[in-house]
């Protein structure tokens, strides 16, 4: 009998229980599963969350892994408890989500749709936008949501340029790393989409700097971390026409406070983290392959390298 306890808010058991005991059934484990957990050094895998109570990993004595929910693990990944390893969430609803996402924001600066949204004022303006083909869009982090969104816009015909730590090679986005590729795709980027998870490296690295380097007027669209960007640096390139446009999906803290500038700046779109999230019924597929993978002695899908951060 494997012992696998969900570690999340109660909210989230309401929605999970059901397909995680399909999707544990369908790989015929023998299990039970529980959001509740009165003895630690039972439980053999912990399904969990950041916004759940579970912080000391320590008690959970036999525990074979940590199965984590969301993609971003920054919260978890330096936890000194955790001495066991850590999967995190890649989810094909997760993805078609943030695709979803990020095609409509990059179709509403592309198309200039605020032109006529907030402009229906009697003037006939006839601006025609320009096709896909000839825009640039970036992509910082070429992961399982970077991929995905560039083969979608890439697939609407936008040149898409992508930058990751390693060097890719993709069929439809001209792939870049190093400081001289991070370089090459900002000054290239007339749109950028940032879908980095939050580490030591990645924070700020939209600086003044770096948003200097990018087409004056260019549109930033971050639905990966907060800390990516200084946000005094880009409250500034905004407030220059450096920057034309931002929509932001995270913050360094949230809920974003009610005062920040943020919500009142006429060229920042901000969404509540929102962008997508992970789907419980292909979330619990994942979940349950990890937990056979675990048992038949396989190597975990999706894990995370805890040097790296992410
Ligand atoms: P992945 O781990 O699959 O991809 C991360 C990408 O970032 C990889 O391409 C990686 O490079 C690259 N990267 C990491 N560090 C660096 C660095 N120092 N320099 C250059 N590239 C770097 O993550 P996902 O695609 O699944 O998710 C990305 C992020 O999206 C999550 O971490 C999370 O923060 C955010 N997210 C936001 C949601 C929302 O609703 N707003 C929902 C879900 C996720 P390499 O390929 O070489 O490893």
């Amino acid at each position: 009998m494997i012992h696998i306890y969900f570690a999340a808010k109660d909210v989230r058991w309401d929605e999970y229980e059901a397909p995680l005991r399909k999707a544990l059934d369908e790989k015929g484990l023998s299990y039970s599963l529980s959001d509740k957990c009165d003895d630690p050094s039972i439980i053999d895998y912990i399904v969990y969350a950041p916004n759940g109570p579970l912080k000391d990993f320590s008690p959970f004595s036999r525990a074979k892994a940590v199965l984590s929910l969301w993609a971003g693990v920054e919260d978890v990944v330096g936890n000194p408890t955790l001495k066991i390893p850590l999967a995190r969430m890649v989810d094909s609803g997760l993805s078609e989500g943030m695709v979803e996402w990020v095609t409509g924001h990059v179709l509403r600066h592309h198309l200039g749709m605020d032109l006529h949204i907030h402009g229906q004022d009697g003037v006939w303006r006839d601006y025609v936008p320009p096709l896909a083909r000839t825009r640039t869009v970036g992509i910082l982090g070429l992961g399982a949501l970077g991929q995905a969104c560039g083969e979608a816009l890439s697939a609407l015909n936008f040149n898409v340029l992508g930058w990751s730590k390693s060097k890719k090679q993709l069929d439809n986005i001209t792939c870049h790393s190093g400081e001289e590729g991070l370089k090459t795709v900002l000054r290239s980027s007339e749109i950028l989409v940032l879908l980095l998870p939050k580490t030591p490296e990645t924070e700020n690295i939209l600086n003044i700097e770096t948003l200097a380097l990018m087409p004056k007027g260019a549109k930033i669209i971050n639905p990966g971390r907060g800390p990516l960007i200084n946000d005094d640096a880009l409250l500034a390139a905004l407030d220059s026409g450096q920057t034309g446009h931002a929509t932001l999906d995270v913050f360094r803290i949230e809920p974003l406070p009610a005062d920040h500038p943020y919500w009142a700046h006429p060229n920042v779109t901000v969404t509540p983290h929102i962008a997508s999230e992970t789907r419980s019924d292909t979330a619990s597929q994942v979940i349950a392959e990890n937990i056979r993978r675990g048992e038949a002695g396989l190597p975990y899908l999706h894990l995370v390298n805890r040097t790296a951060g992410y």
